[in-house]
């Protein structure tokens, strides 16, 4: 193989820089050409491919978002505009493919291996909603944010003695829902993976307030349901004061942390080296700290599951 691509595609997330950066330069040290694919498996169609350079991904490492931009395409899941992208690919040599992305991305990495293109797919998703590994890059950077914002909002909530519903993000995935709310003590977390009867949390906040408790912070995955209406029930079964932030788009931006930064440089000189292995149609992603891969379709036929014993101390802990 002597020329790779790469591409960043769906949701962005802190480390996808850094991820760039790893595949390029681990590329550039194996004397392979690489060629970044701009707004992901649009600009395969679109034919937005550039060389890249071991200097155009310098001074990247440490921002967030994506060099090569993102994008959502709805033509790439139609047969035509995948053949397109063969056809762009092959004109320019390009002999794989490595894909950044969630697992909207992975399903897209997965086509293109069945129609015998080389590729490999990078964890990239605030979500850490993939089967195949411990965390995606982007989970911690995410967490770290709103761990912050909570700690912020938990100052004037004391202040106040309010209870407060802060809404995450996580799409169906609970992970940012209970790691920050063990992080950070919260009363109640709200993950999808789990069912929630709102005579508990209520009895719950009740017990906490007879106690003497100043504030109450209730953090509610996006996966659950609205936080806003959450808060307004919340209100008008305890009758305390009540208020809601929804943290939203903050959380897939800022500068990615140290675990990200190094977790992204690991997986994507992986990928490079499965695709000069003459691997393809798999995905990296790290277990117990180790650098491991794994087959796409049977990582996608997966089902990501929390923490059980995580969500456990949690509750024990916030009695
Ligand atoms: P994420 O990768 O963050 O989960 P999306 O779910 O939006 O984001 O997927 C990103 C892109 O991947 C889509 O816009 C589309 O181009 C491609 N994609 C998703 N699902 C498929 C599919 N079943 N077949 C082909 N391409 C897909």
């Amino acid at each position: 193989m002597k020329k790779i691509g790469v591409l960043t595609s769906g949701g962005d997330s802190p480390g996808m820089n850094a991820a760039i950066r790893a595949v390029v330069r681990k590329a550039i040290y194996h004397g392979v050409e690489v060629y970044g694919v701009k707004y992901g498996y649009a600009g395969l169609i679109n034919n937005e491919i550039d060389k890249l350079e071991i200097g155009d991904v310098g001074d990247i490492i440490h921002k967030g978002g994506t060099k090569l931009y993102t994008a959502r395409c709805e033509e790439f899941k139609t047969p035509e505009g995948r053949q397109k992208a063969i056809e762009n690919l092959n004109a320019l040599g390009i002999q794989g493919l490595v894909v950044i992305g969630g697992d909207g991305s992975f399903r897209g990495a997965e086509k293109l291996t069945e129609l015998g293109y080389p590729t490999i797919g990078v964890p990239g998703t605030i979500d850490n909603d993939i089967p195949g590994t411990d965390y995606t890059i982007g989970f911690d950077t995410a967490l770290n944010t709103v761990i912050d914002a909570i700690d912020k909002i938990r100052d004037t909530a004391t202040s106040h003695e309010r209870t407060y519903v802060i809404e995450v993000m996580g799409r169906n995935a609970g992970d940012i829902a209970l790691w920050s709310g063990l992080a950070d003590g919260a009363e109640t977390i709200l993950i999808p993976e789990e069912e929630h009867h709102m005579e508990d949390i209520v009895g719950r906040l009740r017990r906490g307030h007879e106690r003497g408790k100043k504030h109450s912070i209730i953090i509610v995955a996006e996966g659950v349901g609205s936080g806003p209406e959450f808060s307004q029930r919340i209100k008008e079964e305890t009758n305390l004061e009540t208020r809601v932030t929804v943290l939203g788009h903050i959380q897939r931006g800022g500068s990615p942390t140290a675990y990200d930064r190094v977790l992204a440089s690991r997986l994507g000189a992986n990928a490079v080296e499965l695709l000069l292995n003459g691997e393809q149609g798999c995905m990296v992603g790290i277990r117990n700290n180790k650098v491991v891969h794994k087959n796409i379709s049977e990582a996608l036929s997966e089902t990501h599951e929390i923490d059980r014993d995580m969500y456990r101390l949690s509750q024990e802990l916030s009695i």
